[in-house]
């Protein structure tokens, strides 16, 4: 076989070399394999780390500064080529090009983007990329600094329609109690009051308050109740992780002396304890069951 030359080079072409008449390494200048902007600017929050060019922010998997943004190359330059899943990259920054602001905040650095055909080693492409940092407070953070947001939240349930006059009642108690909560202290107020399909959501502007209203409802109403909580963000003046906490109260959909019945026997609710309720069967039968079982059984009420 006669030899074959590099349409761009004229070398001498071998068998491992059939990209439409090009040596390997001219094809992969006019061809590389992939082609990114070769300038990005995003926004990273300064007190919660959650990354965005526009007011999309998202949170990282890793709150680490530079894991930061790698994530953020990713998301916003690789996005696509991820997608299809044929190129591995690696991310490295160039030490020497970092700048910093007067806060000593780096502000911008360039990065170097290799990536490598899955398929074959031997195609491979780098790219260097100058990255601009901006400093920023995303919307959460700057609600929270501004302490005009919520800090907590109490979602008061019913287990059904049927139910619906508990929630307006609590609503109601929790009402006259915090005014007269807030005339001593301003700081202490519900945010807003949200519709939910069986009941509502209270945003609440303090976790103090939470921990007020949920203790006055304990003295009143017998539920279920779930707390969690969740990371914010970081209150970096006071040194401190925020958390956003929020209570589930699930109003039991039984009370003292009604009569109830399922799986075919009438019963009455003879007591109401911390977590039991304790039932009579008309047969003198005497039941304990969790709270939770009113939620999950199908129970019909008669009187
Ligand atoms: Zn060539
Ligand atoms: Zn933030």
């Amino acid at each position: 076989m006669p030899n074959r030359f590099c349409a761009i080079c004229g070398k001498i072409l071998g068998d491992t070399d059939p990209h439409f008449g090009m040596c390997l390494k001219c094809y992969l200048k006019e061809n590389p394999l992939f082609e990114l902007p070769t300038k990005i600017s995003f926004n990273i929050c300064i007190d919660c780390g959650n990354f965005s060019k526009k007011d999309n922010w998202i949170e990282p998997e890793r709150n680490e500064f530079f894991s930061i943004i790698e994530q953020a190359l990713q998301n916003f330059l690789l996005r696509s080529y991820l997608k299809k899943n044929s190129i591995s990259f690696s991310i490295s920054f160039d030490k020497d090009t970092f700048k910093y602001s007067s806060k000593d905040l780096l502000i911008s650095l360039e990065v170097l983007i290799s990536g490598v055909l899955k398929e074959d080693s031997n195609i491979k492409h780098k790219q260097v990329i100058s990255v601009d940092l901006n400093h920023t407070l995303c919307k959460n953070c700057t609600n929270l600094r501004g302490g005009t947001y919520y800090i907590s939240v109490i979602q008061l349930r019913v287990k059904d329609e049927e139910h619906f006059n508990l929630i307006k009642q609590a609503l109601d108690e929790i009402h006259k109690h915090v005014d007269g909560l807030f005339d001593k202290d301003p700081r202490q107020y519900i945010s807003k009051i949200e519709d939910q399909k069986y009941g509502v959501d209270l945003y609440l502007s303090t976790n103090e308050i939470m921990n007020y209203l949920v203790k006055f409802l304990k003295a009143k109403y017998h539920f279920l109740i779930k707390r969690t909580k969740k990371l914010v963000g970081r209150d970096n003046q006071k040194g401190k992780n925020l958390y956003r906490f929020k209570t589930l109260i699930k109003f039991l959909p039984v009370r003292i002396s009604d009569v109830i019945s399922f799986e075919d026997q009438n019963y009455s609710v003879e007591t109401i304890t911390k977590n039991k309720v304790i039932l009579r069967g008309e047969n003198n039968t005497k039941l304990i069951k969790d709270y939770s079982y009113f939620f999950n059984e199908k129970i019909t009420k008669k009187n």
